[in-house]
């Protein structure tokens, strides 16, 4: 029997020995994410830096001081939450993401999402907001909570934004700190409608003797339907 554990590892694995894109020449490590399978909030940063860059973990510098700070405001320890960026490698000199780069490795948060399947999502920053939200400006949709496909999604500032301007500290701790509330009514509605399977779920059911649900039960809508941006979990021939 394959667990979610081992499916996650997998991906990882593909994830640490990518070469889609031209980051693979100069990274030190891929940092694919970490954090429980079974987190209610799952944040998205932007990319590794130099520090994530040396120990293949997301935000293990200042800013991921900042971020454990930000979650403790909004009632969180990093242990709960499942962490990681539009990106896994890191761009030379920490320099923004090219389309290009950011869609090489689309497919990869794609079967993040897939897999924990959060209850909320919160962007960190202009580039995992533009998943969501690609014509808004973060400077006002910051600490909006909307509702996409039966998940609530926060776009905030990037923690590290605030360690160069100083007044967003306070703007980023507001926003943290509604959190609990959105967690509750997240909680709310997700037991009123429970989800159908994943994919990832219905990928690992079918690697297991045929007893629990799979993606193909009728009736079963949303497992049919394509992760946020297209992608399915076949393209990197994780889940055959
Ligand atoms: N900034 C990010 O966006 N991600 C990290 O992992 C670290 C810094």
């Amino acid at each position: 029997m394959i667990t979610a554990e081992e499916r996650a590892a997998e991906l990882y694995e593909v994830i640490r020995s990518c070469t889609m894109c031209a980051l693979a020449e100069t990274r030190t490590n891929a940092v694919p994410g970490e954090g429980p399978l079974s987190a209610e909030v799952m944040c998205i940063g932007e990319a590794p830096g130099m520090n994530e860059d040396k120990q293949g973990r997301p935000f293990v510098g200042a800013a991921g001081k900042f971020l454990d700070e930000l979650l403790a405001a909004g009632g969180l320890e990093r242990d709960d939450v499942y962490i990681c960026n539009v990106l896994k490698c890191r761009p030379p000199g920490n320099r923004d993401p090219m389309p290009g780069e950011i869609e090489a490795c689309a497919e990869y948060l794609d079967l993040q999402i897939d897999m924990v399947d959060p209850l909320v999502i919160v962007t960190l920053g202009r580039f995992s907001m533009s998943r969501w939200f690609p014509q808004q400006a973060i400077s006002r949709i910051h600490g909006s909570v909307r509702d996409i496909d039966g998940r609530l999604i926060i776009p905030m500032y990037h923690p590290a934004a605030a360690l160069h301007q100083q007044n967003l500290r306070q703007v980023l701790l507001e926003d943290f700190r509604q959190l609990p509330q959105v967690l509750e009514r997240a909680r709310a509605r997700r037991e009123m409608a429970p989800p159908a399977v994943t994919h990832f779920e219905a990928a690992t059911a079918a690697a297991e003797p045929a007893t629990s649900q799979t993606a193909e039960e009728p009736g079963d809508e949303r497992a049919l339907q394509p992760a946020p941006t297209g992608a399915q979990p076949e393209q990197i021939r994780l889940f055959e």
